[in-house]
């Protein structure tokens, strides 16, 4: 599927929704595409993108930047402490804010840095234990120690399990960010993110849909 029919299906699921045209961002996820696709959805007018590895990040984006005016570029995979540094200088944005151990070291960076990428939280909405994110129960509790933190938090991510109705996981996230007063959701991917507009997501991730399978091999 094409960059704009993509966008096409997101607009109608907007109005679908009874939500402003353009409330919608869409992250385009490259993660282990071949330059030459990006590039095509770059020359199409695309500008925000997403990535799940600091390192494959670093090695492609600093190009495309010189080339490309705009482009802002995500994290949306789990980061380790370790590449924190690295990733707070590669990206506009971590969706994957996880655990205390990584605010505090985001925190004492941002401190040196002068500067701090926006923040989601992830939220493990499903309770897998095989998968990243705070716990429903324990994000109201995370939410604020982050803020202690003067980390700037502007909202929540999920990735809900894969067998179950995402719509149920999209309704939570949208409920614990509401009452924690974040209003910005990163939630939906290629086969969901029409259900997630209607759930609110401000911040849609899809990749296979517009790029086309991810080649591992
Ligand atoms: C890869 C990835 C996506 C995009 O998945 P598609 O099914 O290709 O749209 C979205 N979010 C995260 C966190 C990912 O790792």
């Amino acid at each position: 599927m094409s960059l704009s029919q993509i966008k096409d299906r997101i607009a109608k699921a907007e109005t679908a929704a009874g939500r402003a045209p353009g409330s919608v961002e869409l992250i385009a996820v490259s993660k282990v595409q071949p330059n030459e696709r990006v590039q095509a959805v770059l020359d199409e007018g695309q500008r925000l993108f997403g990535e799940n590895k600091v390192q494959e990040a670093a090695g492609k984006w600093p190009d495309f930047r010189a080339q490309y005016d705009g482009v802002q570029v995500h994290l949306i995979g789990p980061l380790q402490t370790n590449k924190a540094r690295q990733a707070m200088q590669l990206f506009e944005a971590i969706h994957s804010l996880d655990r205390p151990k990584l605010a505090h070291t985001l925190a004492r960076l941002a401190q040196e840095l002068g500067a701090c990428p926006d923040l989601f939280v992830q939220v493990n909405t499903g309770e897998e234990p095989q998968k990243a994110g705070i716990l429903p129960t324990e994000a109201d509790d995370f939410i604020a120690e982050c803020r202690g933190l003067d980390l700037p938090v502007r909202g929540l991510m999920c990735i809900p399990p894969v067998d179950e109705e995402p719509s149920l996981h999209f309704a939570l996230l949208n409920k614990i960010a509401a009452r924690n007063g974040l209003d910005q959701l990163s939630m939906g991917m290629s086969d969901d993110f029409e259900k997630a507009i209607a759930q609110g997501a401000t911040h849609v991730r899809v990749g296979s849909a517009i790029f086309g399978a991810r080649d591992y091999g």
